[in-house]
């Protein structure tokens, strides 16, 4: 586990447009934080640079004690979700959750029991041998997530992981959300422009606009004086 700290990080794309504008941010070990906003703030940028997937135009970002700003994505230890799911369709569920461990050479009763454990916590056991097209969008999310839980690392970061998912849905996987960050404790940045799933998801939320950081605290103190 580890925290992730954003020291005046900016982000100009080429042509000119400034997406986060000295954003300084720290997120505690184990803290749930979310990041939340209208379109085009900046959320998706600013997490997109903590994954190592866009490059940081100035400041500096830790993860641990460790400035990470040059490092690609595969020397972070962090996990993605994303909204699309992004699972391999030729493979099975088993399949797509073992695949990321057996590149990184993990031996295979250790997969094994990443495997067994992370689909007990997700419920995802019963489909372990079909492939993502036999599965519902809510069931594909949980796999999703599978695939970043077994890889153990010391954050999981999240962009809008539950908007394609109907409204029950959603609440029933806010619910499972809380449960598995309760469980696992892994520190997590959660991008969101749901304010409700900012609220009910966060230690603590960011409040973005325009690149810059309007407020960050408590879903409490942020509902208490907004
Ligand atoms: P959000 O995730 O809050 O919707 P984004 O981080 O996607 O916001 O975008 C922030 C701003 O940066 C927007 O003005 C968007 O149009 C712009 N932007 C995002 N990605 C790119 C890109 N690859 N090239 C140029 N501009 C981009
Ligand atoms: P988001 O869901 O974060 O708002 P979008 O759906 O707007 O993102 O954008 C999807 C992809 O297009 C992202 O990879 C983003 O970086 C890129 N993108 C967004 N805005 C621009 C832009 N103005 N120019 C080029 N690429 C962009």
């Amino acid at each position: 586990m580890a925290k992730i700290v954003l020291d005046g990080v900016d982000k100009v794309y080429p042509g000119g447009v400034q997406a986060v504008d000295n954003l300084d941010l720290e997120i505690a070990d184990n803290e749930f934080m979310v990041l939340v906003g209208p379109s085009g703030c900046g959320k998706s940028t600013a997490l997109r640079m903590i994954a190592g997937l866009e490059e940081i135009s100035g400041g500096e970002l830790f993860i641990g004690d460790q400035v990470v700003n040059d490092r690609p994505p595969k020397d972070r230890d962090i996990a993605m979700v994303f909204q699309n799911y992004a699972l391999y369709p030729h493979m099975t569920v088993e399949q797509n959750l073992a695949f990321g461990l057996k590149l990184r050479k993990v031996p295979k009763q250790e997969i094994q029991r990443r495997v067994q454990e992370a689909a007990a916590m997700l419920g995802i056991e019963s489909y372990l041998k079909r492939k993502p097209a036999a599965l519902s969008g809510g069931q594909r999310q949980r796999v999703a997530m599978g695939r970043a839980i077994v890889r153990e690392p010391q954050a999981f970061l999240m962009d809008e992981p539950l908007s394609n998912l109907d409204a029950k849905l959603r609440v029933q996987m806010r619910a499972s959300l809380n449960q598995l960050h309760e469980r696992l404790g892994v520190t997590t940045v959660y991008v969101t422009h749901d304010q409700v799933e900012a609220m009910t998801l966060g230690d603590r939320v960011a409040v973005l606009r325009d690149g810059r950081l309007q407020q960050v605290d408590t879903p409490k103190n942020l509902f208490d004086h907004p």
